[in-house]
């Protein structure tokens, strides 16, 4: 699991309000390609809206959020630009429920990348085998388990060949036998190379997994370290509290 000195996703005292509420404050940093961040933090913490701004989902109010050296701003081409590399998998699925789990898979290649059909089905194949549901192209999301439905998420999100990976709790809302094989796949992404940068509750996978832990609280950043430490040795008392409620 290499990381390189390239820079992956830039942000520099970033700034968000929603109306008078200040949910995200002096935000700094930086990312690194191959790193495998995770995101930790009480709820209302902004974990949710950090993330969704790395792809435009919410706009900042200042500083400045770089990714693949591309500056977000209300640049439409550049916006667009960011979100065809930026894969973001969500805590529900948020599959269309009239496409089977082919057709959810292909929709944005054919649509919005021209990929030939032909193709495009080809390169969704692959990626269900990787997350080994091959046998369930011809079904309809309503049809497969909590567990399944994410992989096809992930998988979807994959066809569309991203250089980074966004995932905002993508096993909150599984039942906990779900679990295990939805954050298998995510290992099986980090350990080939993916950025990725998980909002995510399951401490052991960022034990397992993560380079870096950040922690978050009323939006701010209030401590990162590698994981042995942050988990070992934390800093700051909100830590220290955070982790002494969830492990
Ligand atoms: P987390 O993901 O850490 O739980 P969020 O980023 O979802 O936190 O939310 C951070 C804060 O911003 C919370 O207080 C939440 O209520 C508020 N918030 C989130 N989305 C909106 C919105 N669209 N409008 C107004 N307030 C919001
Ligand atoms: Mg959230």
């Amino acid at each position: 699991m290499q990381v390189s000195d390239e820079v992956a996703i830039d942000i520099r005292n970033m700034n968000k309000w929603y109306g008078n509420f200040h949910v995200l404050r002096d935000i700094d940093l930086t990312v690194h390609r191959g790193e495998r961040i995770v995101i930790a933090g009480p709820s209302g913490s902004g974990k949710s809206t950090l993330i969704r701004c790395i792809n435009r989902l919410e706009e900042h109010q200042s500083g400045h959020i770089v990714v693949d050296g591309i500056e977000l701003t209300n640049d439409i081409k550049n916006i667009d630009k960011v979100r065809s590399e930026v894969g973001m998998v969500f805590q529900h699925f948020n599959l269309f429920p009239h496409l089977t789990v082919l057709e959810n898979c292909t929709l944005a290649p054919i649509w919005v990348r021209k990929v030939p059909r032909k193709q495009a089905e080809a390169t969704a194949m692959k990626f269900l085998e990787k997350v080994k549901i091959p046998e369930q192209a011809g079904k309809y999301p309503g049809q497969l388990s909590g567990g399944q439905q994410q992989r096809v998420a992930i998988a979807r999100s994959l066809c569309m060949q991203p250089k980074i990976m966004l995932f905002d709790e993508p096993t909150s809302a599984l039942d906990p036998e779900m679990i295990k094989e939805v954050l298998d796949t995510m290992i099986e992404l980090a350990e080939e190379g993916m950025t990725m940068l998980c909002v995510t509750h399951e401490m052991g996978f960022a034990q397992a997994v993560a380079n870096r832990v950040i922690f978050m609280d009323q939006g701010q950043i209030v401590e990162q370290n590698e994981p042995r430490e942050f988990f070992n040795n934390p800093k700051s008392e909100r830590t220290k509290l955070f982790l002494s409620q969830i492990l």
